[in-house]
């Protein structure tokens, strides 16, 4: 479960314009509000002033050139009516150049008045301008501080247990569920920690011996593979406390709090000893430096990375504390992490096989009343490509099907039905005339025809015109068995399968329509890494060229590329597609009775499984796959799952 993220400074993000805009507003109002200086009231000097004089309500003045500035005794009223009128104990008066100052200081004195007791104010001074100014700025950049801290630290630590500074969770031995028997498919990963687990469980008996105990594991691969419940599991088999925290926290903290939540962290998990502390995408903060990283958040990931590498210095071994950490992209880790001493030791979980996933649905399927006809090995067979947490997903799905269904038990149906809705999206009722079902029938035709005339390619599972997400129809094929890598000819054939669709509206309607965009998009992404990543193109030749997913910064291991090469692998990619695309519109108009055979049984028919696909087509199934000859692969990961819209 991805843990919850904080609303640190990045969640206010777009909302900053807007609060320097309201920090703005707010200055320029209390500015207005506080008068410059104390109010003074103007005072004329002939009768008002010399009169007060007399009448000994002066209490004081100072003179600057014909302004004198002074203090009444008693509050003022000035002009005596009016709605003008103010009251002050402050005044100014303008002395007339032909008055006669000797009557003046002879009135003066006779009223007891001080004679420049005080220089005469020239306005507001320079700190107290500075500080009106100011002043609102500051106690709003402070508030702002003090609540992006607070709700940053109750935001992580609000979840299971509220946990300190450090923004984790805490989970005690005593509320720790999950054991190795909730994790299954993935034993290598899993007898890999069990030595972390009897360490943590008698540490004694290891500090004897001397034997070095990792400090830090790194657990890599897919997401949803189970490395958060395998770190958990680790936990619960050792008894030990377990702290969690996601490093995408850290980044989006408020400058500052990612190192000291990373020493709080540590600093609990010391004292909870023997402890766990798990560190999820591990990534997000401790991806390789390179130059021109995105603005802000950079040097908090340094920071906060250095305080994970100096904690993990720093703390003897023998005390029992581990860190486990997760990453998907172990590739772009800062090589500085992976040093002896810190994450050391690497545990890849792989994605599981049949077998594997026949076990991780065994587990999650142990509290699930199952119908007699549930047959787990199809289920496994049938799940190629999905990890632990789609399988979780997949029986959570049947099992609310069923509810709905008002089964007793969970039928095989269910199973399938909900398969069917997570691989495909659920249907959607539309109202659309026969021409555009008849267009989408052919498009999904081409699709279905293609794979099942290219040698090589995943076998059609399913053909049907009924909308299900964003797409109008879907063409579903699959492999028959685990592959673990791709030739040269599957993935050609893949590029195919997904130009069949445009190929058959242009070879009956002559024209196009946007429905391919997502064909093109993933066709387009296995020629250019076929082309970029796995040296399959001659032009290019066994270098890799483009980052492993096609986007991003380049990577370790990914050779400079000029411009010149830039083009080349845009000439490369276009050769191969327009190569592919040739051959499957020949293919098509060689085979225009059973593309138009296809149409017809989908306009009828709505859905064709892979049996009638075939029949109706007159094409004969493929043979359960033997095995091949492996000429040139990749791994499976980099591919997106087979299907077409
Ligand atoms: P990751 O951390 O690798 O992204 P998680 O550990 O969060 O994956 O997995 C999510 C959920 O999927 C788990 O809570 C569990 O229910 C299920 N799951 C994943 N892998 C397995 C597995 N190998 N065995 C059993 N369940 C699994
Ligand atoms: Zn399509």
């Amino acid at each position: 479960m991805p843990p919850q993220k904080p609303p640190g400074l990045r969640a206010l993000g777009p909302r900053f314009l807007i609060f320097v805009l309201i920090l703005f507003a707010v200055n320029v109002w209390v500015s207005q509000l506080i008068p410059s200086g104390h109010e003074r009231i103007r005072v004329p000097y002939t009768p008002t002033f010399l009169q007060e004089v007399k009448q000994h309500n002066v209490k004081s003045i100072s003179s600057r050139g014909e302004t004198i500035q002074g203090e009444f005794r008693h509050e003022f009223k000035y002009p005596p009516t009016g709605k003008d009128s103010k009251v002050s104990k402050l005044f100014n008066t303008e002395v007339p150049t032909f008055a006669d100052t000797k009557t003046l200081s002879a009135a003066l004195q006779e009223g007891g008045v001080q004679v420049n007791a005080k220089p005469a104010e020239q306005g507001r001074g320079f700190l107290a301008n500075l500080l009106l100014g100011f002043g609102p700025t500051l106690l709003l950049v402070g508030l702002f501080v003090w609540f992006a801290r607070r709700a940053a630290r109750q935001g992580a630590g609000g979840g299971l247990m509220g946990f300190g500074k450090s923004g984790a969770r805490r989970v005690e031995p005593s509320e720790q569920t999950v054991t190795f028997e909730d994790v299954a498919g993935i034993d290598e990963a899993k007898s890999e920690l069990t030595e972390i687990v009897d360490f943590l469980r008698s540490p004694d008996k290891y500090r004897r011996l001397g034997g070095r105990i990792p400090r830090g594991v790194l657990l890599s691969g897919s997401p949803g593979t189970g490395k958060t419940l395998l770190a958990r599991a680790v936990a619960g088999e050792a008894h030990a406390p377990f702290f969690s925290i996601s490093a995408s926290e850290f980044v989006e903290a408020i400058v500052g709090v990612g190192a000291s939540r990373v020493r709080d962290l540590f600093k609990q998990a010391k004292e909870a000893a023997p402890a766990i502390i798990f560190i999820d995408e591990l990534d997000a903060i401790g991806r390789a430096r390179t130059a021109g990283s995105s603005f802000g958040g950079n040097d908090e990931r340094e920071q906060t990375l250095n305080q994970i590498l100096t904690e993990m210095d720093g703390f003897d071994p023998a005390i029992g504390v581990i860190v486990l950490a997760a990453t998907n992209r172990p590739e772009i880790l800062d090589p500085a992490l992976l040093r002896p001493g810190r994450f050391d030791r690497r545990v890849t979980v792989q994605s599981p096989d049949t077998a594997g996933r026949r076990k991780i649905l065994e587990v999650h399927t142990r509290s699930v009343p199952l119908a007699d006809d549930v047959d787990i090995d199809t289920l496994a067979a049938t799940t190629i490509g999905m990890v632990g947490a789609d399988l979780a997903n997949l029986v959570n799905e049947a099992a609310l099907m069923a509810a709905r269904r008002e089964h007793e038990k969970v039928t095989q149906a269910d199973f399938t039905d909900a398969l069917e809705r997570l691989i495909l999206g659920s249907e959607r009722k539309i109202m659309q005339t026969e021409a555009d079902r008849e267009r989408t029938a052919y498009h999904e035709s081409g699709h279905a025809l293609v794979g099942m005339l290219t040698p090589g390619a995943d076998p059609v599972r399913k053909v049907s015109i009924i909308p299900r997400g964003p797409a109008l129809g879907v063409t579903l094929s699959a492999p028959a068995a685990d592959r673990f890598s791709y030739d040269i000819a599957y993935l050609l054939g893949r590029i195919k399968v997904a130009l069949g669709g445009r190929a058959a509206e242009r070879l009956v309607f002559d024209d196009m329509t946007t429905g391919a965009e997502s064909d093109l998009e993933q066709l387009t992404q296995i020629a250019r890494q076929m082309v970029g990543r796995w040296g399959m193109s001659e032009a290019i030749g066994p270098v890799a060229v483009i980052p492993r997913d096609g986007q991003g910064p380049l990577l370790p291991g990914t050779s400079e590329v000029s411009e010149q090469t830039h083009r080349l692998i845009d000439e490369e990619v276009r050769r191969l597609v327009e190569r592919c695309d040739e051959e499957v519109r020949s293919l098509l108009s060689a085979n225009r009775d059973k593309l138009d055979a296809l149409v017809r049984a989908l306009m009828e028919r709505e859905t064709l499984d892979e049996e009638d696909a075939y029949a109706v087509a007159g094409v004969e199934r493929p043979p359960p796959p033997g095995p091949r000859e492996v000429l040139e692969t990749v791994s499976r990961e980099a591919l997106p799952p087979p299907s077409s819209g």
